[in-house]
């Protein structure tokens, strides 16, 4: 069986697909700047065909996903003979709010609940829903499925999810915190449980998802518990840009002050807060990085403040499962920085975590970056969430 595993965002679309027997990733790539202009980016990664990475009018989502279909099936870049060999297609859509607490075919009253959950997410369901739908008009019959990214979290109680405001905004209006990245956080806890040997409902597990965008989550015998992103994903951590939490009345303040719109507000909150706006310098941990190793202050104000900001959240949730047995790091910045790794695991002795540090440099790969004897085991597992779609989508097809 071969999945297509399609991301489409409002002006991009990432894909992948994947051959099932193998779990093998046949092909991905990247459609940009879609209703712009348009570039397809296409990598084969089996067969040694070569890469095409060029320009192509991209006027649509249904084009992109033409050229998309086009690439995967031609002689010269293709990893398949024909469309027919694509068996399903596994959509990721970013809020199924609280109708959808696992992955789902997509049929019309799927389509007409996913526009009711439009307005919880309303840059990202839209991209999604074109997506879907624009797949439909390339390639008719083929089953599809949407995998939610938080879905896995709608298993917190409602002390965790509930915000303090008159309940009236819950009921009517489904204001509570619903959580994100839970395609991810599934996957790495339930790869954790493997790599401990045991199964995960006897487990007690914190997984950090540091990216561009950052949020934790308590894994508590298999279930979330609790998550920092919450009605959106502005909150929790501080992030690339985003601001994390923040006392709703420093909106006012400044809205009152410089006469900023709400929309002008929001956009400052989401696009230059987080570690860029405290450093000044940038939203990747690399320049950050670099910029603190020369001394900047404000870098190294940002880069502490984030690794003060997971421990804190972590705890919190070591308080909330009355335990932990594992902590995960995963994403970019997860993955790729043992100076992040260290620096929030240093918070953790209060835990009896130790670090390898030999184990911590090494990059890539499953790992356990905690020593033997470490009271709490502490892994570097890779995200890998189109795998969770494509799993998904296999299983709800079959
Ligand atoms: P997204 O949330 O967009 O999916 P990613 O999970 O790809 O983001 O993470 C992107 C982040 O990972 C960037 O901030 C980048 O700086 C960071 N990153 C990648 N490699 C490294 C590295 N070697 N050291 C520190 N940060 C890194």
């Amino acid at each position: 069986m071969k999945i297509l595993v399609i991301n489409a965002g409002s002006s991009s679309l990432k894909y992948q697909l994947i051959d099932m027997e193998t779990e093998q990733v046949m092909a991905k790539g990247l459609c940009e700047r879609i209703g712009i202009d348009g570039h397809l980016k296409h990598t084969p990664l089996v067969g040694g065909k070569p890469v095409f990475n060029e320009d192509l009018p991209l006027p649509t989502h249904s084009e992109a996903i033409a050229a998309v279909i086009d690439k995967l099936t031609s002689a010269e870049y293709g990893v398949v003979a024909s469309m027919s060999e694509i068996d399903a297609v596994g959509h990721r859509v970013v809020h199924g709010g609280e109708k959808f607490a696992s992955s789902v075919k997509i049929d019309d009253a799927v389509m007409a609940a996913l526009e009711e959950c439009t307005p919880f997410a309303p840059l990202h369901n839209p991209a999604n829903i074109t997506g879907i739908n624009a797949c439909k008009a390339v390639m008719g019959d083929v089953p599809m499925v949407a995998v939610f990214d938080t879905a896995f979290h709608q298993t917190m109680p409602g002390k965790a999810y509930m915000y303090a405001l008159p309940y009236e905004y819950y009921q009517n209006d489904g204001i509570r915190r619903y959580g994100f990245h839970g395609t991810s956080h599934r996957y790495v806890s339930s790869r954790c449980a493997e790599l401990m040997g045991k199964p995960i409902e006897e487990l007690k597990l914190i997984s950090c998802h540091m990216g561009n965008g950052s949020s934790i989550c308590a894994i508590d015998h298999g279930k979330c518990v609790d998550t920092s992103m919450g009605f959106t994903p502005l909150v929790g951590l501080p992030m690339g840009t985003r601001c994390g939490d923040l006392d709703a009345g420093v909106i006012q303040f400044l809205m009152n002050k410089y006469g900023y719109s709400i929309d002008e507000m929001l956009n400052i909150l989401n696009k230059k807060s987080g570690v860029l706006g405290v450093s000044g310098v940038s939203s990747d941990f690399r320049d950050l990085d670099a910029a603190a190793e020369k001394g900047n202050d404000r870098a190294r104000l940002a880069l502490d403040m984030f690794h003060y900001w997971v421990a804190k959240v972590a705890g919190s949730y070591v308080a909330a499962m009355n335990g932990v047995d594992a902590i995960i790091y995963t994403a970019g910045v997860g993955e790729n920085s043992a100076e992040t790794r260290a620096a929030i695991s240093s918070y953790f002795g209060y835990l009896g975590v130790e670090i390898d540090s030999e184990a911590n440099s090494k990059r890539g790969e499953d790992i356990m970056i905690s020593t033997p004897d470490s009271k709490v085991k502490v892994f570097v597992i890779p995200t890998n969430e189109e795998l969770v779609i494509a799993r998904d989508t296999r299983d709800i097809v079959a």
